[in-house]
C-alpha cells in the first residue's frame, strides 16, 4: 500500500458515523414503494447512522404495527418518513421493522390533498380537506 492509499484509509477511519448499518440501529427512511404486505424504504443518508450510498429497508406487514394489520397503506403510503429498526440484513436489503411504540411515521402529507399532516394519533384528520388519514405513528 502506498502512502497516499495509507492516508485515505487513515481518514475513512476517523470518520466514526460510516459502518455498516447493523441488528438494532435507529434509521430513518422514506417509503418508496408499498405493496398490500410490503414497503420499501430508501434509508436516509442523514440517518444517525450514515450509510453511503443509501441502503434499502424493506418493511413486511407483521412488523409494520403492534396490532393487526390489513394492508400496508393502513400504516403506512409512499412519501411517508419513517423512523424504523434494523432487524436483519438479507441479499436484498435491511429488513426492518416499526411495531415498537416509538417507531413509525414521523412525517406524513395526507392522501387526498396532500397536506402535511399533525401527527398525534393513529387516526388523522387533515386539517386541510378533513380526510381521515391512518398512520403507525412514530415519535422523533
Ligand atoms: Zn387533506
Amino acid at each position: 500500500m502506498n502512502s497516499k492509499e495509507d492516508n485515505i484509509q487513515k481518514i475513512l477511519k476517523n470518520i466514526p458515523q460510516k459502518r455498516t448499518l447493523r441488528e438494532g440501529d435507529i434509521v430513518i427512511g422514506e417509503v418508496v414503494q408499498t405493496t398490500d404486505k410490503i414497503a420499501i424504504v430508501n434509508i436516509n443518508n442523514k440517518s444517525e447512522h450514515v450509510l453511503s450510498p443509501s441502503a434499502t429497508g424493506i418493511l413486511f406487514i407483521n412488523n409494520a404495527s403492534e396490532d393487526y394489520v390489513e394492508k400496508m397503506g393502513d400504516v403506512v403510503r409512499i412519501g411517508d418518513i419513517v423512523k424504523a429498526k434494523i432487524t436483519e440484513k438479507d441479499k436484498f436489503g435491511f429488513k426492518i421493522k416499526i411495531s415498537e411504540p416509538d417507531l413509525g411515521v414521523i412525517k406524513s402529507y395526507c392522501k387526498n390533498c396532500k397536506a402535511e399532516l399533525n401527527l398525534t394519533d393513529s387516526n388523522i384528520k387533515c386539517l386541510n380537506c378533513k380526510t381521515i388519514n391512518t398512520k403507525k405513528i412514530g415519535k422523533m
